[in-house]
């Protein structure tokens, strides 16, 4: 097999930034040598250039049911544009259909995605349809290598559980080592303040932002995070968006509930004014939870810099405007949640985050790789520059400028939420497996190159 040198760049490996070389061979990093040492059949030269592990993105719906919509993007097209991106790793969420069993659902999504993925994935599923005996399926499916799973405490009559079922499923969470990804928003009091409102006639897609005050995130995150207490489970707090939220977490912490929380590209990088509008255009950020203020946009980049967010992910769940959110353009509770950002989330975030000198170069890959493959048992195949690991990596220019545009994305959806912007950094190349993937913005990699990963649960 090709051996494979990629010289002359800074490598970000664990103990820091590097001048060095990698070697690859079988699609793992053989070694990290000094520039220039070391025998190989092919060079790809990187001189001036970053290189780093490759994203991984622990939260993407694709191919699923979004309320009334049903996501845009399937595996092969939301895989590219997570490659053209720079991601190198999905773990996408199944969604569990009324009286399917785990067993079957994850049998259905291995099916659905195998062979269509550009690069390697792997799945969480869904707990939301409850039937005796859920809780020994769980089991079942961590030995199969899905050691993760997905509860919804808002959604009522859809996908919301209850306490009761939250804490059953965080119970055999203590039991099996699998980290739960709880979706923290307090569902009943969402519904009476969203039924009030539109009673009153407020029904554009701006009242999204009032009917989902911070504090029902925060309610939430701190009655799950009791719960996780009391059973001794593995909380994962996915999208993290209100600032009321982070002091939750830091006492759970402090007590020593194992919980890692997640934010999103979009808390990060946009803010409540995208809301202040009357017209249907602003369904485009009808995603969940709301964006919120300046303020808590600081306090969350806060929460990344001292650790009590650790995980940046996308929540790529694409909607179109037109056939799908336009549902909703005579009552805002009818607009499918959610929106797209699986390709854009490693540039946004070294553009916001690193350029603009909020965060260093080292916590930038934790937050979108070290990290999320850390939490999810994909550690150290994933999500590190490191001998025996895949050989995952992304070439950044960081003196390169790319413009955002839908119009010029694989994202098959028809608009962007950074639309316009003009991002510091560009991305060269993306390596899965040491094939390369993407290059200078376009995909180019095999079809069907992605494969299966089995995770491991993170107590075991
Ligand atoms: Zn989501």
């Amino acid at each position: 097999m090709t051996r494979l040198a990629i010289r002359g760049g800074t490598v970000v490996a664990e103990s820091g930034a590097l001048r060095a070389d990698l070697i690859i061979e079988d699609g793992l990093i053989e070694a990290i040598v000094e520039p220039g040492d070391g025998s190989v059949d092919e060079e790809i030269d990187s001189t001036g250039l970053l290189v780093l592990p490759g994203g991984v993105d622990v939260h993407t719906h694709m191919d699923s049911p979004s309320g009334k919509g049903h996501t845009t993007d399937t595996h092969l097209t939301g895989t590219r544009a997570a490659a053209a991106g720079g991601t190198t790793t999905v773990v996408d969420f199944a969604p569990q259909s009324a009286g399917e069993t785990l067993p079957a659902l994850a049998e259905r999504w291995s099916e659905k995605m195998a062979g269509e993925c550009a690069i390697d994935y792997s799945f969480h599923a869904t707990v939301s349809s409850w039937y005796d005996g859920i809780t020994d399926d769980m089991g079942r499916l961590v030995d199969a290598g899905i050691s993760s799973f997905k509860v919804y405490m808002a959604y009522k009559g859809a996908v919301m559980i209850d306490d009761g079922q939250l804490f059953q499923v965080l119970s055999a969470s203590a039991e099996f080592g699998s980290r739960v990804c709880i979706h923290a928003e307090n569902g009943d009091v969402i519904d009476v303040i969203a039924d009030r409102l539109v009673s009153e006639g407020k029904v554009a897609p701006r009242y999204h932002l009032p009917a989902r005050p911070g504090l029902t995130e925060a309610e939430a995150v701190h009655r799950a995070l009791v719960i996780a207490e009391l059973t001794g489970g593995y909380p994962y707090l996915v999208h993290m968006s209100a600032a009321e939220s982070l002091d939750h977490i830091r006492r759970a912490k402090e007590r020593g509930v194992p919980v890692v929380a997640e934010t999103c590209t979009h808390y990060l990088t946009l803010d409540q004014s995208v809301y202040d509008s009357d017209d249907f255009d602003v369904a485009r950020y009808v995603l969940t939870p709301p964006i919120k203020s300046q303020r808590d946009r600081d306090c969350l980049w806060g929460g990344i810099a001292d650790g009590t967010l650790s995980i940046v992910s996308s929540d790529h769940c694409p909607l179109c405007l037109v056939g799908q959110k336009d549902l909703g353009k005579g009552d805002f509770r009818d607009i499918p949640n959610g929106g797209p950002g699986v390709e854009n989330r490693v540039l946004v975030l070294f553009s916001e985050g690193v350029a603009q000198n909020r965060i260093t170069l080292e916590r930038f890959v934790e937050i979108v790789s070290t990290e999320p493959a850390r939490a999810f048992g994909l550690y150290p195949k994933k999500g590190v520059i490191a001998q025996g690991s895949d050989a995952d990596l992304l070439i950044l220019d960081p003196n390169g400028m790319t413009d955002i545009s839908a119009s010029a994305q694989y994202q098959n959806v028809d608009y962007n939420l950074w639309e316009g912007w003009e991002l510091k950094g560009k991305i060269n190349k993306v390596l899965s497996r040491g094939v390369v993937v993407a290059s200078d913005g376009e995909y180019v990699g095999p079809a069907g190159h992605g494969e299966f990963i089995p995770r491991k649960a993170v107590a075991r």
